[in-house]
């Protein structure tokens, strides 16, 4: 009989910036010489420091610097780095199962995270919901169960998209360059229309969703045919494209469309889910109520897990072992979800993105008056991005970007990017972030635009 180890935690990591070497410091410097002869050239790097440790909002690498983190990993660690709950469930679960297959011999986290999932999504009508590993795994399978249920072959997505990487969400994603190019050929039936991005309009403001939706309809309607739709797929803010948030009104038409036509409609909520806009999902803002929910990078604090949540119709409609896969929802992943969510609501998580939302609004808007190279401050709660440009006009400004990120990096501050047109700066701070942590590193940033030559 062997006993378990029991876990020893490890001191706290100080929530603080501290910059002890140059970035990247000599240890990193050894350890990308060693990533760039091991690993796919194919792979991107943002930040070129190799992370031993984290807690929180820090980053700590393997020269001793602590990082302040404003990306969560794209988004995913909302619940703060080595969350304490997410933490010890995943210790205590792997101990007891790390896998069994849940359509071989199943387990109730999954369960519990599926009925978690059913409650928390958007609607009171009856839901239920699947597990799987990654979020583009998710929208293929949300996809799949929508056509198989409406019998129809088309799914509608948008310009800007941002669905994944595997081969039919290579196909629902709107860019070319880097996620598409030489990859396909990619899966079929898939049409993309025009997204109303309120700074890039043409038209009116004040009728921007009316004219972006009738516009939508009547190539659905014209060009596809309604009948022949199973869904449209869309991100309620979108994220890789660069925080585009639809003009309100939008995004009700189009749910009211795709139900008075039969189609399912499917929100990606895989960036702005799990209390990161300041709801438990971003469709909350205007009661839109889905009938399928996607979600993933938030919903485990950190472990790769991703679900299906839809109208229990739909989701029933597939046969028997139609659905599945080797590690979906993994026991391990499951506690970490279950860990994360209980820590969404024991501290308020969604109040918590707020706060921090009109903290880093506001700052932004700050800047946006001082540094004219800000052409946009947008987002909702801890979803805030600024689109840069060339001063005067709306221009695509890559190089300041870039100057910025690079600032940050030296002074510790990790800052992600993003935008069809690469000029959009995002912050996705960890909602545990300290006020203090919060304004330490926006006061960075602001002097990153100051040094702007
Ligand atoms: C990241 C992302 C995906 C893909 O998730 P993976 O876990 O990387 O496969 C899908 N949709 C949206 C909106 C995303 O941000």
């Amino acid at each position: 009989m062997s006993t378990h180890p029991s876990h020893t935690p490890l001191p706290a990591l100080a929530q603080e910036r501290r910059v002890v070497t140059a970035i990247p410091g000599p240890k990193s410097q050894e350890a990308l010489t060693r990533r760039a002869a091991a690993t796919s050239a194919g792979l991107g790097l943002t930040f070129p420091v190799f992370i031993e440790r984290t807690q929180g909002a820090i980053l700590q690498d393997i020269d001793g610097n602590s990082l302040i983190d404003f990306g969560s990993g794209i988004g995913v660690v909302n619940v703060g780095n080595s969350n304490d709950l997410v933490v010890n469930n995943v210790i205590e679960q792997v101990q007891k199962i790390a896998h069994t297959c849940f359509t071989v011999a199943p387990y109730m986290g999954y369960v519990e995270v599926c009925e978690l999932l059913n409650e928390l999504t958007p609607g009171t009508h009856k839901k239920k919901s699947l597990l799987v590993n990654s979020g583009a795994e998710a929208v293929e399978n949300a996809v799949k169960v929508a056509r198989h249920f409406t019998k129809r072959p088309a799914v509608v997505v948008f310009e800007h998209a941002y669905h994944g990487r595997t081969n039919l969400t290579m196909a629902l994603t709107a860019k070319n360059m880097p996620y598409k190019e030489g990859f396909g050929p990619f899966a079929g039936e898939v049409y993309r229309m025009p997204m109303p991005y309120p700074y890039r309009a043409l038209s009116n403001p004040a009728t921007l969703a009316q004219d972006s939706f009738e516009e939508i309809s009547h190539r659905i309607e014209k060009e596809i045919g309604v009948e022949n739709v199973a869904a449209i797929l869309i991100e309620p803010i979108q994220g890789e494209g660069g925080f585009i948030v639809p003009p309100k009104g939008f995004l009700p038409a189009l749910s009211e469309f795709a139900t008075k036509h039969g189609i399912i409609f499917i929100a990606d909520e895989v960036q702005t889910g799990f209390c990161r806009t300041g709801d438990w999902f971003a469709v909350n803002d205007e009661n839109v109520v889905p009938d399928m929910v996607v979600t993933a990078k938030g919903i485990a604090g950190g472990l790769p897990l991703a679900g299906v949540t839809g109208r229990a119709d739909i989701m029933d409609s597939v046969h028997i072992a139609g659905l599945g896969g080797t590690y979906g929802g993994n026991p391990v992943s499951c506690a970490a979800a279950l860990g994360a969510i209980q820590s969404m609501k024991d501290e308020k998580l969604a109040d918590r993105a707020k706060h921090i939302g009109q903290i880093m609004g506001d700052a932004l808007r700050a800047m946006q008056a001082k540094y004219p190279v800000i052409g946009e401050v947008r987002g909702r709660g801890a979803m805030q991005a600024i689109e840069l440009v060339k001063p005067g006009t709306k221009e695509p400004n890559t190089a300041a970007m870039q100057e910025v990120i690079k600032y940050c990096l030296s002074k510790g501050v990790l800052i992600l990017t993003a935008g069809t047109y690469v000029n959009v700066i995002r912050f996705l701070p960890p909602l545990v972030m300290t006020d203090d942590l919060l304004k330490d590193a926006l006061g960075v940033l602001d002097e990153a635009f100051a040094s702007l030559k």
